[in-house]
């Protein structure tokens, strides 16, 4: 009987799994195998929300896999160096030896550390004589396939997008194989014994979410049903469920673009009055462009993708002000709102979030990296390319940034996408009664806000912006590479 491993990582499904497709068709007996190796990721190790969903994607995994009669096998590799059996590479090769597996096969990942950590792997287990193949099973296209007509990488959205949109509509997904034949490794760890789980009680409102494949393909049938055929307006909405909420299962690879786009497809196939897909499938390939930008250039999780940039004075770090914007008490409704719906649900809208990230690294002018790992610890979506992205779009240092001298106003802002302020009211209860405007600006009424209890806004809106305009000027004249002060 030959024997193969399927290395789970993130890509926790059993359908379109082109890592399990192959290991079945070539070897009689596969093994699921998930090894816990967080220090291998370094600094981007999965923040705490992100841990809190992996527990449940790999709990909801293993039931899928009890439903073919075998279960996920669990190991928690130790911190030892590989050659003292330590490492995914140890744990591995711990596996092979007990099994007599020949084929490890697993699905990539782009992040760098992760790369380097796998392009190891591989080099040691062929040096071993071990089938080893990988695949791609969370982008339509590896980020090495797409690239300008001088073969440079893209480093602006919409020539990438028109480049990837035509290789999308080929692609169909893969059926979960059956049968499945399962095997065991002796020794498997007890999901518990991980410890993802917080242990303050702090992820209750997180219950909204449905870890797994199963969930992920729940979502999806809601975003059919309704959200999908107003996407183009009511994305922009946050108060109304007019986003898909696809981005933790697909982070975590409970689901793929290729599924996504090949189930909203069937599922207005036969329909008159179809919605136009286009908005929403591009909005995947801003997934798919982040990617990109991670793999060509690895190093923009920490610093600007634009060099100019590091000539741009940031203010001083500022404790306090930045423990108000986490704790979302900056006085400012709107990013109020979403600092609260982030710690309360392990998500944020995605017109929030840049209406946060502005506040904080233009009006603040406080560092886009502090923004980003306090999202990387609470997003239950915490992915590195498209935060990353996110943060130095919003800063006006990445690729394809909004123009330095976008800054948001948060007040017009809430008032053009939260008009009623539903949104402010659900998650700002000190403002749940403010009368008209004043939700979104309730310091025009000096005496509604003593009562209401909310604090006074952490910042002059109209005085910082200009700040921050005169240190961008500044920032653009300086020489590329010049220093900060
Ligand atoms: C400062 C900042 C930080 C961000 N951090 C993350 C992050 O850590 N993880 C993450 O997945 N997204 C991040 N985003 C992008 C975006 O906010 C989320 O992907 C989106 O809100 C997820 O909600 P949804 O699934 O309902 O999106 P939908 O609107 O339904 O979009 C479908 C999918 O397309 C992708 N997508 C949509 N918008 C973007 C975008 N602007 N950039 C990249 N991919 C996109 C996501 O995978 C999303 O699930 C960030 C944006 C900003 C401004």
């Amino acid at each position: 009987m030959t024997t193969a491993i399927v290395w789970f990582r993130r890509d926790l499904r059993l359908a379109d799994n082109p890592a399990l497709v192959a290991a079945t068709q070539g070897y009689d007996r596969v093994i699921p195998l998930y090894i816990h190796a967080p220090h291998e990721e370094g600094e981007w190790a999965p923040g705490a929300a992100s841990r809190w969903w992996l527990h449940h994607s790999l709990a909801s995994l293993d039931t899928g896999l009890k439903h073919h009669r075998g279960a996920l096998q669990v190991v928690a590799a130790s911190t030892s160096a590989p050659a003292d059996g330590g490492g995914s590479l140890g744990a591995l090769r711990a596996a092979i030896k007990a099994t007599g597996a020949t084929a490890v096969y697993f699905n990539l990942l782009y992040d760098p550390l992760i790369r380097k950590r796998d392009e190891k792997v591989r080099k040691a287990l062929e040096a071993d004589g071990l089938d080893v193949a990988s695949f791609n099973a969370s982008l339509w296209c590896n980020p090495w396939e797409t690239s300008t007509k001088e073969g440079e990488p893209y480093r602006v959205f919409t020539p990438f997008w028109r480049n990837l949109r035509t290789r999308i509509d080929e692609q169909g997904p893969l059926d979960t194989p059956a049968p499945l034949h399962l095997g065991t490794v002796p020794k498997s760890d007890d999901l518990d014994s991980l410890a993802l789980l917080p242990t303050l009680d702090w992820a209750k409102g997180f219950d909204e979410w449905t870890p797994g494949e199963e969930g992920a393909q729940e979502m999806l049938s809601l975003f059919a049903d309704d959200a999908v055929g107003h996407y183009d307006t009511g994305r922009d909405l946050p108060a109304r469920h007019g986003t898909s909420r696809l981005s933790p299962h697909l982070h975590f690879g409970e689901i793929s673009p290729r599924q996504v786009a090949d189930r909203l497809r069937a599922h207005f196939a036969r329909r008159k009055n179809a919605p136009d897909l286009e908005p929403y499938l591009r909005q995947l390939g801003w997934r798919e462009f982040g990617h990109h930008l991670l793999w060509h250039f690895p190093d923009t999780p920490k610093k600007n993708f634009n060099k100019k940039f590091d000539a741009f004075r940031w203010a001083k770090r500022d404790a306090h002000a930045l423990r108000r914007w986490k704790q979302g008490k900056t006085g400012i409704p709107i990013v109020d709102a979403g600092m609260r719906e982030l710690w309360a649900t392990g998500w944020m809208h995605n017109r929030v979030r840049m209406l946060v990230a502005s506040l904080l690294t233009k009006n603040l002018r406080q560092h886009w990296v502090l923004g980003e790992k306090w999202f990387w610890d609470t997003l239950v979506d915490a992915d590195l390319a498209n935060n990353a992205m996110g943060w130095q779009w919003v800063a006006g240092s990445g690729a394809d940034a909004s123009p330095y001298f976008r800054i948001f106003n948060p007040v017009t802002q809430s008032e053009k996408f939260d008009a009623e302020g539903a949104y402010i009211r659900r998650w700002v209860p000190e403002l749940r009664d403010a009368p008209g405007r004043l939700v979104h600006a309730p310091w025009e009424d000096a005496a509604f806000l003593k009562r209401s209890g909310y604090p006074s806004p952490i910042v002059d809106l109209k005085s910082s912006r200009e700040d921050a305009l005169t240190a961008y000027q500044k920032a653009r004249g300086a020489p590329a590479g010049a220093t900060r002060e």
